[in-house]
């Protein structure tokens, strides 16, 4: 049994508090709203409900997946919610947020994958919140691409789809999902004529020069934005953190995704797919 590496003093994170993180917790309770922060254990909540934003995750809360990483649970999911596009509508609507993040759970138990649901969300939130744009952080639809096409043809401005890690490692940690399946979800999202956007965790075994080829292989296909962040294992169920990066690494690579073509690189221990997620598209838009 392999020994917990003790978390460095990088990694230490504000606890939730203010008026702010109150107001985003009571939201998401009256909605009956599920979201990415909470359910997958996010180190970051003290910060980004502190500051009244949070990444909504629709589908409910119960995925067909069983990542190694994740810590979101795993199982038969419940019935899809009619009545969740609006919820999460109104939610947005409510918080106020210039850019709004959503993701689900992955959904391989329904034939459209939860495209429809996915477009409605999308088309209820540009309604009620013209002003706002859209984060759209979505699964691999198991390679079913028209079920894909269904949520580009709806143009968030972002579309994500996150490779989480190296080629080598990709069965243990995404034991349903396939890497190059995912780069060709982002190739085909590119192609739709959207802004793509991909996340890798570090610290689960993986060489830099692994990192370095799965950036390499993200920029192949187009990809504008990568997230680079630490593994953090939620329960000792989970896979282990086999290291963990120092900031100076994270710093490394952002200088190489620069250079590789990025047009954006958010590369930190404690960086997550959403975090700042504002700051990637309006300094996009400014640059
Ligand atoms: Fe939520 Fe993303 Fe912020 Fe984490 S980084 S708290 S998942 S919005
Ligand atoms: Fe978690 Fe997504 Fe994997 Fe489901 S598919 S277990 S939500 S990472």
């Amino acid at each position: 049994r392999q020994t917990k590496i003790k978390k460095p003093k990088w990694l230490r994170v504000k606890l939730p508090t203010g008026e702010s993180y109150r107001n985003v917790r009571k939201l998401v309770d009256e909605h009956k709203l599920h979201t990415i922060c909470e359910s997958g254990s996010c180190p970051n909540m003290g910060e980004c409900w502190g500051e009244g934003t949070a990444t909504f995750m629709i589908l409910g809360n119960i995925c067909t997946r069983s990542c190694g990483f994740c810590a979101v649970q795993t199982g038969r999911p419940e019935e899809v919610d009619l009545f969740e596009p609006g919820r999460v509508a109104n939610s947005v609507k409510l918080m106020g947020v210039k850019h709004a993040v959503i993701t689900s759970v992955d959904r391989d138990d329904l034939k459209d994958g939860g495209a429809n649901i996915w477009a409605q969300t999308i088309r209820a939130i540009r309604k009620q919140s013209p002003g706002t744009t859209l984060e759209t952080l979505l699964p691999d639809f198991a390679g079913k691409w028209e079920n894909l096409k269904i949520v580009t043809d709806v143009a968030p401005e972002i579309v994500s789809h996150n490779i989480e890690t190296v080629r080598r490692l990709t069965k243990e940690v995404r034991i349903q999902a396939k890497y190059d399946r995912s780069l060709e979800a982002l190739f085909r999202i590119k192609k739709a004529g959207m802004r793509t956007k991909s996340g890798i965790m570090l610290g689960l075994g993986e060489t830099h020069e692994e990192v370095l080829e799965s950036m390499q292989d993200l920029r192949s296909v187009g990809t504008d934005i990568v997230t680079i962040g630490q593994y953090l294992q939620p329960t000792p169920k989970h896979l282990p953190v086999a290291e963990f990066v120092t900031p100076e690494r994270f710093e490394e690579y952002k200088r190489k995704g620069i250079e590789m073509g990025f047009r954006y690189v958010e590369s930190g221990p404690l960086v997550r797919s959403s975090y700042r997620a504002e700051k990637h598209i309006f300094d996009m838009e400014e640059a």
